[in-house]
């Protein structure tokens, strides 16, 4: 059976609408596709199918009720236009629900609600109840508490950190683009739209640098970094355009729609995918070629013997960066040694930490179990 095929087996699907798909290019809300998206998703319940729902256009539906052309540049503005803004979307999503006796729910996270390992297995438990009662959970991110460095920013990436916190079996994310080109289309006619991808490379993230509407903060880059975060946790996602009719309908039925991406085919552990991507790094380790060979290539733990620097200050149990001799990041884990006691141990052999640290809790500076290697 090809990928294409399969998405007609998945059980639970998460949809990501943007902005520029809810509202006219003029800022006002675009009620028929609304509506339309709407009876699709009540449809695939229908089916028996879990569908959870992350809708943008909290800012840009509020700045249409203020009847603002553009979204203010400060922090506080945005933050109460998203406020205004919130309520009138979950609005619109309750009545046009209800018209198929659907039941929503709202659900609106930051960054910080998935940082430490409690507070992400809350969040998947409390989706994973709204979905066993057969509740569609809408899900954005609350703009207007979060501060900036706890943003996901976007919501191409907190759609994909979604589909890997309750383990779906598809994200489709719609947009206003057919899918990814091979090159960028506005500017040339001859580009040819990828049905398939199986590797992210360079060279599409180079083409994918413009953004979308002036009301959405997304454009294909977003959508290329949800890409990677899907295809390691083994989650198909497909990109395709909302105004195709039918268009959730036809991607599950595994219609040649937009472009898939390709998981990887074995499934991430749920402790990996929070460290992977669910929590903020506290620190960074820098290794020698040895050590990045051996994790790169033979799946082995992280030793003292291979850690040549530590950057910042952080407790054991901490997840941290691990990075190669020119800088850039490998891995990520979790350690069983504080920044000050890998100081102390760096360079030595395993043996060597009882008489270093006088006592020796475990040889590794991270467990395998305990490393994502971004590869
Ligand atoms: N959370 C933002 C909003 O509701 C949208 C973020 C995005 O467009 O990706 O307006």
């Amino acid at each position: 059976m090809s990928w294409r095929e399969e998405l007609g087996q998945a059980k639970r699907i998460v949809v990501k609408v943007g902005t520029s798909t809810l509202t006219y290019a003029n800022g006002k809300v675009n009620l028929q596709r609304i509506e339309n998206l709407v009876r699709e998703m009540a449809d695939l319940h229908n089916r028996g199918v879990e569908v959870l729902l992350v809708s943008s256009g909290a800012v840009g539906v509020g700045a249409n009720r203020m009847g603002f052309k553009k979204i203010p540049r400060t922090m506080p503005g945005k933050q109460a236009l998203a406020a205004i803004g919130q309520g009138a979307l979950m609005h619109l999503y309750e009545k046009f629900f209800a018209e198929y006796d659907k039941t929503v729910a709202q659900v609106l996270l930051t960054r910080g609600d998935l940082d430490e390992r409690l507070r992400y297995l809350n969040a998947t438990n409390a989706l994973l109840a709204i979905l066993g009662m057969e509740v569609i959970p809408v899900i954005n991110e609350n703009d207007t508490v979060v501060v900036e460095e706890l943003k996901f920013g976007d919501n191409d990436t907190l759609s994909a950190m979604v589909a890997g916190l309750v383990d779906a079996n598809l994200l489709i994310i719609l947009s206003d683009v057919d899918g990814l080109y091979d090159c960028d289309p506005r500017s040339n006619s001859q580009a040819a739209l990828l049905s398939e991808v199986t590797e992210i490379n360079d060279a599409m993230e180079d083409n994918s640098r413009t953004r979308g509407s002036s009301f959405a903060s997304g454009g294909m880059l977003t959508k290329l970094k949800a890409a990677r975060i899907c295809m390691a946790s083994g989650v198909p996602m497909v990109i395709a355009n909302s105004g195709e009719k039918d268009v959730i309908r036809r991607v599950v039925d595994g219609d040649n729609l937009g472009t898939l991406f390709v998981p990887r085919e074995e499934k991430m552990h749920a402790r990996k995918k929070w460290i992977a991507f669910g929590t903020l790094t506290q620190g960074s380790v820098m290794i020698d070629n040895g050590a990045q060979q051996a994790l790169l290539n033979r799946g082995k733990s992280l030793l003292p013997s291979g850690v040549v620097g530590v950057d910042g200050e952080f407790e054991r149990g901490a997840v941290i960066a691990v990075c190669s001799a020119d800088g850039r990041e490998i891995a990520r884990g979790m350690v069983n040694y504080s920044s000050e006691e890998i100081r102390l141990i760096a360079g030595k052999k395993s043996t060597e930490i009882e008489k270093i640290l006088d006592g020796k809790d475990y040889d590794e500076v991270i467990h395998r179990n305990n490393l994502w290697v971004n590869g």
